[in-house]
């Protein structure tokens, strides 16, 4: 048995990032950046009004005659013309002069602010301005958002929409990113029906193999074969070679050692290479990770809560790692831990829990067939072996959804 560290060390420098590919900006999305990107243009391009108005030189408007005809404070000013979004007219506003304009058009010279149409009356080729205007109002400034050069994401950033709208913004049509990693996963037991069909007497639902799809794909991996085996060298042997054509290849249920295990001996058998077998977490203690050709093996055990906990600590990372991503880590986050707890056993445990407004509290039964209480929770608490925690400290918990 190795500790967790070791083994996480292991398969995180067994696995090699995919080479980079180019791919339209719409198929980028949570894909990983494979180059720093900076900005090619300032945001926005140039000056341009916030709204549909007049541009005025603002000490033309302020401070405002008495209008005779309204008796109230007003600037008159004359239209010398307009000006849309999308072309650029090189108007000039000299003093004394206004230019209609719009939503995103270009400022004309020495206009240094925009008037809302709503406060202003249009009379002929003139208007009145009937309120304060001060310079710069309604301008939106070339470069105030993002100035050229600055840098946009930085190589192994996951690509969110956000950073998609950012960078098709910059004029990028394709993207460079990381590969996509292609997973197979295969769940064994002879125990096992499929979700949707009826049961036989003494059999349980597959949920595994639904779960890790569902966590293979919310990670970023595309999902190429999914099936259950049953417990017998042949149909084992069959499905593993199909498997291991991917990049990844999970399997669980069946890695221990029992007679009806035999997920061990038929890799071995088809060439497998070992390199963990078992590793000193709770749960998730039968772990097993090695190669098959070109494929990296993963062997998670049957009980839905320890192939969680594995996925997430050892497939997960491995997963972005081949994909391009820099941070491998679950985010972590400081809580207060709700109650005591105390790990008296040898191997490091992980406390499912619930982290809410701060406060983490463990949910459900801690046991690793248990899998409501995974269910309700939402992060994970890693005690290590020996320690003692009081309620009350502030603790890091790691958060996957
Ligand atoms: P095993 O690792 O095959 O010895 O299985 C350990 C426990 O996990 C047993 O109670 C199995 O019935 C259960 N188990 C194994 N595979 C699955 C699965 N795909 N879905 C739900 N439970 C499973
Ligand atoms: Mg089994």
């Amino acid at each position: 048995m190795i500790s967790e560290t070791e083994a996480r060390d292991k398969i995180l420098s067994a696995v090699q990032p995919l080479p980079a590919r180019r791919l339209s900006i719409l198929d980028a999305r949570d894909r990983f950046a494979a180059e720093d990107y900076f900005a090619r243009l300032p945001l926005p391009m140039f000056d341009n009004s916030a709204m549909d108005g007049y541009a005025v030189i603002a000490s033309d408007c302020s401070p405002r005659r008495i209008c005779p005809s309204t008796d109230k404070r007003s600037a008159r000013l004359r239209v010398i013309g307009e000006q849309p979004a999308g072309v650029d007219r090189k108007l000039r506003a000299a003093k004394g002069e206004a230019v209609r304009i719009f939503t995103g058009a270009p400022m004309p010279a020495v206009a240094d602010a925009v008037v809302m149409q709503e406060d202003v009356t249009r009379d002929g080729d003139e208007i009145v301005v009937n309120v304060d205007v001060d310079p710069g109002e309604f301008v939106r400034t070339r470069g105030c958002d993002l100035g050229e050069g600055q840098k946009i994401i930085g190589q192994g950033e996951r690509l969110n929409a956000t950073m998609i709208g950012l960078l098709a913004s910059q004029g990028f049509g394709e993207l460079n990113v990381g590969g996509e990693v292609r997973a197979a996963i295969v769940s064994t037991g002879d125990e096992l029906g499929k979700p949707g069909e009826k049961l036989q007497v003494g059999q349980i639902y597959d949920s595994n193999l639904p779960l890790l799809q569902s966590l293979a794909r919310q990670f970023g991996a595309a999902v190429a074969l999914a099936e259950h085996c049953r417990d017998d060298s042949e149909s084992l042997r069959k499905a593993f070679q199909a498997a291991a054509q991917n990049d990844v290849f999970i399997v669980t249920g069946g890695v221990s050692v029992g007679e009806h295990d035999l997920v061990q001996q038929t890799l071995r058998d088809l060439g497998a290479k070992i390199d963990i077998w078992r590793v000193a977490i709770k749960p998730g203690k039968p772990f097993l990770f090695g190669k098959l050709g070109h494929c990296f093996v993963f062997g998670l055990p049957g009980n839905p809560v320890s192939a969680f906990v594995t996925f997430l600590q050892f497939v997960r990372p491995a997963m972005l790692r081949i994909m391009g991503a820099a941070d491998l880590d679950l985010p972590k986050v400081p809580a207060k831990l709700a109650v005591e707890l105390t790990n008296d056993s040898e191997r490091a445990h992980y406390v499912r829990g619930r982290l809410e407004s701060g406060n983490f509290k463990p949910v459900g039964r801690q046991e690793s067939h248990a899998l409501f209480g995974l269910s309700q929770s939402n992060a994970l608490l890693r005690v290590e072996s020996g320690e003692s925690l009081k309620a009350g400290e502030i603790v890091s918990v790691e958060v996957w959804s």
